[in-house]
């Protein structure tokens, strides 16, 4: 998955990436580069298409709500701040829909070109103040698909599917069980269909012991 590229330092072309058209883009001209300077930002800006792990994630378009403190330093521009994105997907142990948010807290420093933490990193270790511009829309995108749980439960304590009939252990009473058929109905309930073992789940001579249409 190919991050967003930063743009070379000198590259040809400083309108290719636009940064007036890119919404997570923050204008730094109103900050300053004078160390203690401080900004608040408040955005809510739509979510992109691929802010997602395996079973949940961002839908695309979302509001994502940002509230972050911009404050110039020596090496950079460090942003803290929380961000509050909305997620749906499926829990992974009974598949039903969930529906949350996620807050989440941040704290990156986007080091200045020519700064020393800028020249001693990697590329890809740092992220980049870029002309007079920050790119949120990374370290976004980061800190969300780290935060989204790789096995998401609808409930924290999901009981998850009856592994004999597929329900939902929570939707069914507490001493919902598949009792292990009586070798003697065995023919029977193939005749009926083996796909309905409570029908005859009930010992032999015990009428209404047990309501089979119950669950
Ligand atoms: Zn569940
Ligand atoms: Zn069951």
């Amino acid at each position: 998955m190919p991050a967003a590229q930063p743009p070379r330092p000198g590259a040809a072309s400083p309108d290719a990436r636009r940064p007036a058209a890119n919404p997570w883009s923050v204008d730094l001209r109103e900050l300053g580069r004078r160390a203690g300077s401080m900004q608040e930002l408040e955005r809510t800006l739509p979510a992109p298409a691929d802010w997602r792990v395996e079973l949940i994630g961002v839908p695309e378009g979302a509001e994502v709500r940002l509230r972050l403190r911009l404050e110039s330093a020596m090496e950079g521009v460090l942003v803290s701040g929380e961000v509050d994105v909305p997620v749906t997907g499926s829990c992974a142990r009974c598949l039903e829909p969930i529906e949350d948010t996620l807050e989440l807290d941040v704290q990156e420093l986007f080091a200045y070109a020519g700064s020393t933490t800028e020249a001693t990193s990697e590329e890809d270790e740092v992220r980049r103040v870029e002309g007079d511009h920050i790119d949120l829309e990374p370290m976004v995108r980061d800190l969300v698909v780290l935060g989204l749980p790789l096995a998401p439960t609808c409930t924290e304590d999901c009981a998850g599917l009856c592994v004999d009939c597929g329900q939902r252990l929570d939707d069914l009473p507490a001493d919902h069980t598949h009792e292990q058929l009586d070798p003697r109905w065995a023919g029977l309930a193939r005749r009926f269909g083996a796909s309905q073992p409570d029908r005859f789940a009930s010992a032999p001579g015990t009428p209404g012991a047990d309501n089979p249409e119950e669950n």
